[in-house]
């Protein structure tokens, strides 16, 4: 039986004409810096769609649909650009600790702005020296009167110059050796712009091969104050237990991303193919690329088909780790296959900036990366397949 629907289709059929409309056009301006970031035009009009919204309630705001749903959106916006797929992965992150981990009062004041794409949030949890050992960040946030001070330097920190809030880590034990369990997570309020502005935030952009589009900022706080009702939940330390239950959440938008990206390449691969001569007739007629569009094909499928399952298990409520992960690390290896044979069936056409499909490829190379490595992820799995 399909997990997806008649309205799943109609969804993606909305979502498709979108990115078509709005994205594909300014995607590559966008991929050679000819805009700073994603234009808010579009920011603007993603929202007006209620792509921010997908799986939040109506209550809050949002439009109170399906996993499956949000893997469409992510999938089919990917497929105009990446970065443009990823924008709502922050508020994802943020609105699924708030719904699952907030206080009433800050579900009020936070999710109805992170659901209508009124305030965008930036997720600071990487550190110069912890990455996938998140136990070992340092960053501290020290108990004053009404609230915290923050102190520290984070790296990574995706859209932060957009960002309303960022989403911050730090640690309120400050026994390094509690590791994980010292850690709590902050709503730090700070003003939008094209660039960091903030007299306790510095921040400046890490160059980088792909992913344009959106800017990832090294970070540093400097006695940022946060008052104590913008702690997430009531209790210190809980952050990392928080983090970890809605991550989930996260790394499957991230592979609906991934089978996006994959996508875009090899419709634009089959398309050459049978247009693109060589030796008389056609390439996809040369039986090497027909097996090449073949394979490309099956992953590709495999992948999609994995995340739609994980999405199924989390709209059933269950918790699903084991199959989030399974849908990140195939998904992220899919799409690093199928943007490498799609180059491959354009030849030298491929390896140049005429053609898109270079683009595909140098974005594919990130999602093994971000939103946890593809061996950490085998190490949820295997942690999981080990505790039946
Ligand atoms: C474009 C981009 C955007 C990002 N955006 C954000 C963001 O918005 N917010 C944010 O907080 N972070 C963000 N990150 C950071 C990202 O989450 C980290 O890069 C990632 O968690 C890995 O951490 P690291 O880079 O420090 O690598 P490390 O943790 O140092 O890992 C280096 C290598 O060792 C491997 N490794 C580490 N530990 C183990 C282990 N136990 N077993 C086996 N292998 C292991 C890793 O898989 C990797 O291959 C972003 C990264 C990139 C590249």
């Amino acid at each position: 039986m399909s997990l997806i629907t008649n309205d799943h289709e109609e969804f993606r059929a909305a979502v498709r004409k979108f990115t078509q409309e709005e994205i594909v056009p300014i995607a590559e301006d966008i991929d050679s810096y000819k805009y700073p970031d994603i234009p808010q035009e579009i920011i603007k009009k993603m929202a007006e769609q209620g792509y921010f919204g997908v799986i939040f309630p109506e209550e809050y705001d949002g439009l109170g649909l399906d996993y499956i749903t949000l893997s469409i959106v992510s999938e089919e916006l990917s497929k105009g650009l990446l970065s443009v797929g990823s924008v709502m992965t922050r508020g994802i992150l943020t609105g699924t600790l708030l719904l699952a981990h907030g206080t009433d009062d800050q579900k009020k004041r936070f999710l109805p702005g992170i659901a209508t794409g009124e305030f965008m949030t930036a997720a600071a949890f990487t550190e110069p020296d912890s990455g996938s050992d998140t136990g070992s960040m340092i960053t501290k946030a020290t108990k004053v009167d009404g609230g915290y001070i923050l102190n520290g330097s984070k790296a990574w920190c995706t859209y932060a110059n957009r960002a309303h809030y960022l989403t911050v880590l730090a640690r309120t034990d400050s026994d390094l050796s509690k590791r994980h369990k010292g850690l709590s997570i902050f709503m730090v309020e700070k003003e939008p712009g094209e660039d960091i502005d903030h007299p306790n935030i510095k921040g400046e952009p890490i160059p980088t091969v792909g992913y344009h589009g959106m800017k990832s900022y090294n970070l540093s706080l400097e006695d940022v104050f946060v008052p104590e009702e913008n702690m997430i939940g009531t209790e210190e330390n809980r952050g990392f237990y928080q983090l970890m239950e809605t991550y989930e959440a996260a790394r499957l938008q991230t592979a609906a991303r991934a089978v996006g990206v994959a996508q875009a390449a090899f419709d634009f691969s089959l398309q050459y193919s049978k247009e693109r001569e060589q030796f008389g007739k056609p390439i996809s007629e040369h039986q090497a690329i027909r097996m090449k569009l073949s394979e490309m094909a099956t992953e590709l499928e495999a992948a999609r088909q994995l995340v739609y399952y994980a999405a199924s298990m989390k709209d059933s409520g269950k918790r699903c780790d084991l199959e989030a992960g399974m849908a990140k690390v195939k998904s992220a290896k899919a799409a690093e296959y199928v943007t490498r044979e799609a180059m491959q069936i354009l030849g030298g056409y491929g390896y140049s900036k005429e053609f898109p499909v270079e683009r595909f490829w140098r974005d594919a190379r990130v999602i093994s990366i971000f939103e946890g490595t593809s061996e950490i992820q085998h190490e949820v799995i295997a942690k999981s397949l080990l505790s039946k």
